[in-house]
Formats: structure tokens, C-alpha cells, sequence
């Protein structure tokens, strides 16, 4: 498949402008990290925001909350922030680095922040379906998801340096079977409005599905989320986008935030014509490679003195 040309196909807007006042443009803004919630906001404050907003977007920076910059708001779109605060970047040290700027002997040079970055310290994770739709049969989501996966997978392979036991790819992924699917660390579900992680969803159309860094989330780590009040049948308008919904909701679960590249698959905007086949951009899958430039259980296992490598990745092989 070409690689779609952005703009040319064209973004899906909700129909219904959920953004029609400076009001609702201060909300937004500050669902999406712009503004700090509950922060009380200056006329300053809320053109600094609207002029990252365009930024981010790609729009001309025209500081003013005009007929563009709304509809750009009332495009369907990613849940996950634009903007992150501390909480979303700032973790423990991981395991094998004792205190903040202790460096483990690696063959990657680890930089003094490097404890801020959202890594799996696993090379092998699981994924299974917790939660599906009447839309389409739990096997057909596991077949989408597992080819997303791949493409992940994939990316991180081509960029990888030889290993010795043979597993290049610095992550690669299981499916458990449904009996387990609450083992799994990556847990897919369709979730309704409230749902009890601090992110309700806003029903039809709007934001599509949200999914949490690894490292910093807390229990939520893993977890990817589509919006349960969306038509997702495959010939429905969003029905068709739930491919490439996948493949950037990955991206986050993986540890990237939103690009502001409008052809990135980690752009937060859908776009329409994006749909079964659609491929990583070349900006993603060298973001995903500069993130894990190696396979960082053998790193750490190493460094904490247990060459016991996870079980879990033997089963597989590659
Ligand atoms: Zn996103
Ligand atoms: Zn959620």
C-alpha cells in the first residue's frame, strides 16, 4: 500500500463541535495537557496554550481561536495527552540502577535521565483480549492486534544488531489464550464511559481508545482501551480506523507520546483511508528504535548479576 499522504485523505471530525467557545477550547486544552488542570487561566496563559496547540497540530500559529483551530479540536482523536506533566515521564529508578545518575555497566551508554524513559524492562511481552464487542469476533481482534504487534516488533528487528541466542528484536509478544488473558501485560478491552481509571470515555465519536506508558502508570501499565460506545463494525466509519487505532495506541503502551509529524502514526488525529494495511511511518519506527536500542532485559538481568533471562522468552524464540 502507498503511504497515505496526509491531508489528502483527510481527517474524520465528529460532526457534532464539541469546541465552540473559549470555554469549551479551555477544557480541551487542558484535557490534553496544554493548560494545568483546575490552574486558573489568563488571557496570557490561554493564547501560550492555543499557539502550542497549532504547533502540535501543524496549524499557522495564529495565536487566535479561529475557524481552524476549532475544527482541528473537533477532530476525532487519541485520548492520551499531548502535553505530559512530571507523573507521566518521571518513574523509579529501574531495576539495576541504584540511585538517580547510577549507571550500569551496558552496552549503551545510559545517560544520567535515563531512568526517565518508559521502557518494558521485559523482552517478551503477552497480549490478549479481556474485554470484546458484538462488532467483530474476538478472534478477528486478536488477528489485528497481533499484526499490529508485529509491526512493531518488526521495526525494532530491522534496526537491531545481531544477538548471540539469536532474538533480535529488543521486544516481541505473545498471545495468551483467553483462560489467561488477565496474565497478559498488554490487556486489550472496550470499555464504556466510566471506567474506573480516571480517563472516562465521551461516547460516540470524539476521543477513540486511550493506552498508558510503561513504567510510570501504576497499575494501568499495559492496559489499552477503546471507546465501548463507537460503532467499531469493520464497515462502519470507525469501525474501519480500528487498525490503525491499534497501531498507535501500541506506540504509547510501547512508551511513545504523540508526534507532531502529520504522516506519524503517533500523530494523536485519525485520519480516514487509513485502514486494514495501513504501516508504520518511517518517523515511528525510528522513534521506537532510538527508545529501545537493545534488548533491555539482558541489560538489566546483567546488571542486578542474574543471568536467568525471563522464562516467558524462550517460548517464543523470535
Ligand atoms: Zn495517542
Ligand atoms: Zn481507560
Amino acid at each position: 500500500m502507498a503511504a497515505p499522504v496526509p491531508g489528502a485523505s483527510g481527517y474524520v471530525t465528529s460532526g457534532n463541535a464539541n469546541v465552540a467557545s473559549r470555554v469549551d477550547a479551555e477544557k480541551y486544552l487542558e484535557s490534553y495537557g496544554y493548560l494545568k488542570p483546575g490552574q486558573k487561566v489568563t488571557d496570557r496563559d490561554f493564547t501560550e496554550a492555543l499557539r502550542m496547540f497549532q504547533k502540535k497540530s501543524g496549524l499557522p500559529e495564529s495565536n487566535e481561536l479561529d475557524k481552524e483551530t476549532m475544527h482541528q479540536m473537533n477532530l476525532i482523536r487519541c485520548g492520551v495527552k499531548d502535553v505530559e506533566d512530571e507523573s507521566d515521564v518521571r518513574g523509579p529508578a529501574p531495576p539495576g540502577v541504584t540511585a538517580i545518575g547510577a549507571r550500569v555497566s551496558s552496552p549503551i551508554a545510559l545517560d544520567d535521565d535515563s531512568y526517565l524513559r518508559r521502557w518494558w524492562y521485559q523482552c517478551n511481552l503477552t497480549f490478549a483480549l479481556t474485554k470484546g464487542t458484538h462488532h467483530r469476533s474476538d478472534e478477528e481482534h486478536m488477528n489485528m492486534i497481533e499484526s499490529a504487534l508485529k509491526q512493531w516488533e518488526d521495526a525494532l528487528r530491522e534496526g537491531a544488531r545481531p544477538h548471540p541466542d539469536g532474538v533480535t528484536s529488543a521486544l516481541t509478544f505473545t498471545a495468551l489464550p483467553p483462560a489467561e488473558a488477565h496474565n497478559a501485560e498488554l490487556q486489550f478491552s472496550f470499555e464504556p464511559r466510566e471506567h474506573r481509571d480516571g480517563n472516562a470515555f465521551d461516547g460516540p465519536f470524539g476521543v477513540l481508545a486511550h493506552a498508558f506508558y510503561p513504567y510510570v502508570s501504576g497499575k494501568l501499565i499495559g492496559k489499552i482501551h477503546f471507546d465501548g460506545d463507537e460503532n467499531w463494525a469493520p464497515n462502519k466509519l470507525i469501525g474501519r480506523t480500528f487498525y490503525y487505532v491499534t497501531l498507535h495506541e501500541l506506540g504509547h503502551s510501547l512508551g511513545l507520546n504523540h508526534s507532531d509529524l502529520p504522516s506519524s502514526i503517533m500523530y494523536p488525529f485519525v485520519r480516514s483511508g487509513l485502514e486494514s494495511n495501513v504501516a508504520l511511518m518511517e518517523e515511528d519506527k525510528q522513534r521506537i528504535r532510538d527508545l529501545y536500542p537493545t534488548r533491555l532485559c539482558d541489560l538489566f538481568n546483567n546488571a542486578r548479576g542474574n543471568h536467568q533471562a525471563d522464562p516467558r522468552q524462550r517460548r517464543r524464540g523470535r
